[in-house]
């Protein structure tokens, strides 16, 4: 079944500052949407709200996940029923292994070793679902996982992304990914700070688990990850909404013409100040992540 995350009029900031300004959006299992714009445009702000950040505030619109209402829910509930975020800047967890949070991780999901992505959780209740991994499978699978994803073994050991370099962070980002086979994925700037190699290592990630079982939003300001992995829609965000949609050509446009060219065709006159960068392009390292870290329950 293709299920299909909606986002209708969308409005949301934090502290008081209004940032989404109706947004609407739509992505289903079996596509590929990559989300561009210039720093400040809410990106991460949307890709925060949608996991269920506390720290944001809703002010109008729904978001509903095969009509069910996902803002009613918390971070971890929404994470339960498929839906994953990689963060922009990964948070470093001193205390928890990768070996130890990822199977907790696992256990509350209850990831079924071989089927198809698109297997959500048997039963709502987080505590009947425990304990359903034996170790010899959990490793087997991790393993198999950071091979591919080409990460040292020793990583299983170490406290999460504690130390990591920015490329290792992001990897560490896919890794989760695979072992967890959301059924839609928020990948906020995966491919920022990567360089060509490990670029086309978090590419294959993402392409591992491109199907029918899976949709993705890949939040990007780069043409390269897209040539590697090939989106299906291109949406263009300024000021707190979507203000241009394509497909994979606009890729190729925007380059050319820039946002400059957004600016304007959002009709905005002072775009000369509106894309500045304000030289913080992201709030997750300073916004509250408990919630985030009970997602996975393993941090305890
Ligand atoms: P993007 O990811 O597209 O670069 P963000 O969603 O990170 O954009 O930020 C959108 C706007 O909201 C920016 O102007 C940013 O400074 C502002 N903003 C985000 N988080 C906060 C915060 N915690 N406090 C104040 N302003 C914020
Ligand atoms: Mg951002």
């Amino acid at each position: 079944m293709k299920r299909s995350l909606n986002i209708r009029g969308l409005s949301a900031g934090i502290e008081g500052k209004r940032i989404l300004e109706g947004l609407d959006l739509e992505v289903k299992t079996g596509e590929i949407h990559a989300l561009m714009g210039p720093n400040g445009s809410g990106k991460s702000t949307l890709a925060n709200v949608l996991a269920g950040n506390p720290a944001y505030v809703v002010s109008g619109g729904s978001v509903d996940l095969d009509g069910e209402d996902f803002l009613a829910l918390s971070a971890s509930e929404r994470a339960l029923r498929g839906l994953y975020l990689a963060f922009q800047y990964p948070v470093e967890i001193p205390g928890v292994t990768v070996g130890r949070f990822l199977k907790r991780a696992l256990e509350l999901r209850q990831v079924p070793a071989d089927t198809a992505t698109d297997s959500g959780p048997r039963t709502s209740d987080p505590r009947a679902r425990e304990g359903g991994l034996s170790m010899g499978d959990y490793v087997k699978r991790l393993r198999e996982a950071m091979a591919y994803m080409e990460m040292d073994q020793a990583f299983i050991n170490r406290y999460l992304n504690q130390g990591f370099s920015g490329g290792e962070k992001k990897r560490m980002e896919i890794l989760q990914m695979l072992m967890l086979k959301p059924s839609i994925a928020i990948l906020d700037e995966v491919d920022s700070g990567l360089d060509i190699d490990a670029l086309k290592v978090v590419a294959k990630g993402v392409n591992r688990l491109r199907g029918e079982g899976f949709g993705a939003l890949l939040v990007t300001h780069y043409q390269r990850i897209l040539d590697e992995v090939a989106p299906d829609f291109v949406h263009v965000m300024y000021k707190g909404k979507i203000v241009l949609s394509g497909g994979p050509e606009l890729v190729g446009e925007l380059e050319r013409r820039g946002y400059d060219w957004v600016a304007e065709l959002a009709g905005d006159d002072n775009r000369r100040n509106a894309i500045v960068d304000d030289g913080r392009d992201g709030v997750e390292s300073g916004a509250p992540i408990g919630a985030f870290v009970t997602v996975a329950g393993g941090a305890s």
